[in-house]
C-alpha cells in the first residue's frame, strides 16, 4: 500500500477528537510501523503518533558484532529516532515503559501516563539464560550498543593483560575467547572475534603474544549450527569455522562459568576470561505480564491482521508477535526481516481501520538467510540460490548497509567497511561505566532512566 491508497478518503474523514496511536519500542518493528503510519496518515493532523523507547536511537542489531570487534563505529549502527522522525508528524518519547493498562487504555513511562486508541507492542526480546543467570554473572551478551562496546574494550584489555603476564595459565585464560550459541549471532561473533584477535590485535601485541596462544571456542548444545539455514550451508559454515581455526563443540552443554572457569560436557575445566552468551532470547518481561493470549514461548498470539487475538486495537509486531506462517504451519521466526514486513502490514491495518478501508493479512514466504563468518566471507541462501565466500560477504554488506535507515550512515558504513578492507580495524578502547564492564550482568547497562521532567512532549 502507498499513502495514495488512502487519498480519496482524506477529505472530511479526519477524526474529530485527537486519535492517539502509541507505538512501544523503536526497534525494527516499532520504528518501521511508525514510519509507515506517518506515510499513510500524513494528511490527518488529528491523528497523533507517538513512539516510546528507553533509548533515543534505533539500533541496527545485524551489525552489532562488527562494532564489538572494532570494524564499525558505534554511531554508524545507532540512529537518532528524532532525526528519523524530524520531517514527519511522529513524536518520540524517550523513557522506560513501566506498565501498560489495557483496560484503561494507558501506558505509563518514567515521565508520564499516556492514553491510546491504538497500541502497537514491539518491545523486542531479552537474553534467555535458561536458568544459568547466577553462574553467568561475568558473561557478556550481545543485545545492546553498550554490550558491543564493552566486548570490544574487553577484547583489547585481555590482550593488554596477556602482554605482560608471565604465568602461562593466566596468559592462556586471557587469550581464550568463548562464544556460547551456534545461531547466527554466535557464529558471526565467533568469526569476527577470531579475525579481530588473529589479525588486528596480534599486529599491535605480536611482540609478546603468539598466534598459537589464542583460542576461540564456539559451544552449541545441539548437533548443528545455524539451524535456520539449509543443512548443506550449515555444514559449509561449520567447515569454514573449523578451517579458520575456531574450535567448535557441538552437542555440548555449558555446565558452569564461575571465577572465569568454563565447565562444559566432556572436557576438563577451561580458564577463559571472556565468555559471550548468545544462546537464545525470551520475551520482554513487560509483554510477559500482559493479560493477553500467548503462545508457549510467551509471544502474544495475533490474528493475520497482526491485531491481538484477545484484545481489539492492540497490534503486535516483531519478536513480541506469535503469528502463524500459513506456508509453514508454525509462527514466523523472531527476526528483523519479519519485524519490518509486519510493521508495514500493521501500519496499513491501523490506518485502514481509521479510514474504514479493507485490512490486509500478513503473509510472507521466507526467501533465505545470510550469515557472515569473519573477514571477507559470508554465506547467502535465497530460494534455489546460494553464494559463499567473498561475493557472499560483499552481498551481505550491501544488503545490510542498504537497510540502514539514514542515508548518511549508509555512506559512512560503506566507507568504514572499505577502510577496514584497506587498512585496519580500531583497537582503541572507548571508556564506559566501569561497573558495567567489570560485571555486565549485574548492571542495567542498556537502560537509561532520565530524570522525571526531562524531554517532556507538549502533547502525548
Ligand atoms: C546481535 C544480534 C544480531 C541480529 N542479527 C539479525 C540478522 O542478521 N537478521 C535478522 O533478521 N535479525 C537479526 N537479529 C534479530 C533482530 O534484531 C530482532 O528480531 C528484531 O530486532 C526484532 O524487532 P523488534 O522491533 O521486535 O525488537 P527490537 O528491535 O529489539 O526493538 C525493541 C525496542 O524496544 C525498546 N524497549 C524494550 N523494553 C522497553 C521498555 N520497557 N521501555 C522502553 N523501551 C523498551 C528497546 O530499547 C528497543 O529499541 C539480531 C539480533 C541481535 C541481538
Amino acid at each position: 500500500m502507498t499513502s495514495s491508497d488512502f487519498d480519496e478518503t482524506r477529505t472530511g474523514s479526519e477524526p474529530v477528537r485527537p486519535y492517539r496511536i502509541l507505538v512501544l519500542g523503536a526497534g525494527f518493528g516499532g520504528l518501521y510501523t511508525a514510519v509507515y503510519l506517518g506515510k499513510y496518515l500524513r494528511n490527518l493532523p488529528n491523528v497523533w503518533i507517538t513512539v516510546i523507547d528507553r533509548r533515543n536511537y534505533f539500533l541496527f542489531t545485524p551489525m552489532l558484532h562488527s562494532t564489538a570487534t572494532g570494524a564499525l563505529e558505534p554511531r554508524y549502527i545507532a540512529h537518532s529516532v528524532r532525526k528519523i522522525f524530524r520531517k514527519t508528524q511522529i513524536h518520540a518519547h524517550i523513557g522506560e515503559v513501566l506498565g501498560v493498562d489495557l483496560e484503561n487504555r494507558s501506558v505509563s513511562t518514567v515521565h508520564r501516563t499516556m492514553t491510546f486508541d491504538d497500541l502497537v507492542l514491539s518491545l523486542g526480546s531479552e537474553t534467555n539464560f535458561y536458568g544459568l543467570e547466577n553462574t553467568l554473572e561475568n558473561a557478556f551478551t550481545l543485545k545492546s550498543l553498550q554490550d558491543a562496546v564493552a566486548i570490544n574494550n574487553h577484547l583489547i584489555r585481555m590482550f593488554e593483560k596477556a602482554y605482560w603476564e608471565e604465568n602461562p595459565e593466566l596468559r592462556r585464560g586471557a587469550l581464550t575467547f568463548v562464544v556460547v550459541g551456534g545461531g547466527p549471532t554466535g557464529v558471526e561473533l565467533a568469526g569476527e572475534i577470531y579475525e579481530y584477535a588473529n589479525r588486528e590485535l596480534l599486529r599491535d601485541f605480536g611482540r609478546r603474544i603468539n598466534k598459537n596462544e589464542i583460542r576461540v571456542l564456539l559451544i552449541e548444545a545441539t548437533g548443528r549450527i545455524l539451524p535456520s539455514l539449509p543443512e548443506h550451508l550449515s555444514n559449509e559454515a561449520l567447515d569454514r569455522l573449523k578451517k579458520i581455526g575456531i574450535e567448535v563443540f557441538l552437542d555440548t552443554r555449558l555446565k558452569g562459568y564461575k571465577n572465569r572457569i568454563l565447565e562444559i560436557d566432556g572436557q576438563s575445566p577451561i580458564r577463559a576470561e571472556t565468555l559471550v552468551w548468545a544462546a537464545g532470547v525470551r520475551t520482554n518481561p513487560l509483554i510477559s505480564g500482559l493479560p493477553l493470549e500467548k503462545d508457549p514461548s510467551g509471544r502474544i498470539k495475533v490474528k493475520g491482521t497482526l491485531e491481538s487475538c484477545s484484545k481489539d486495537h492492540v497490534w503486535v509486531v516483531g519478536d513480541n508477535a506469535s503469528c502463524l506462517n500459513p506456508h509453514e504451519g508454525k509462527p514466523y521466526p523472531p527476526t528483523a526481516q519479519t519485524a519490518v514486513r509486519q510493521a508495514k502490514v500493521a501500519a496499513h491495518n491501523i490506518a485502514a481501520r481509521i479510514l474504514r478501508k479493507p485490512e490486509k493479512t500478513f503473509s510472507h514466504q521466507h526467501v533465505g538467510g545470510f550469515v557472515s563468518i569473519g573477514d571477507n566471507y559470508a554465506l547467502l541462501s535465497a530460494k534455489q540460490f546460494t553464494v559463499s565466500g567473498i561475493l557472499g560477504w560483499f552481498l551481505w554488506n550491501l544488503v545490510y548497509i542498504h537497510k540502514l535507515p539514514i542515508v548518511r550512515y549508509r555512506l559512512f558504513s560503506t566507507f568504514g567497511l572499505f577502510l577496514k578492507i584497506l587498512f585496519e580495524r580500531a583497537t582503541t578502547e572507548i571508556d564506559l561505566c566501569p561497573e558495567f564492564e567489570e560485571n555486565p550482568r549485574k548492571t542495567t547497562g542498556s537502560r537509561r532512566v532520565m530524570n522525571p521532567g526531562d524531554n517532556r512532549e507538549s502533547r502525548p
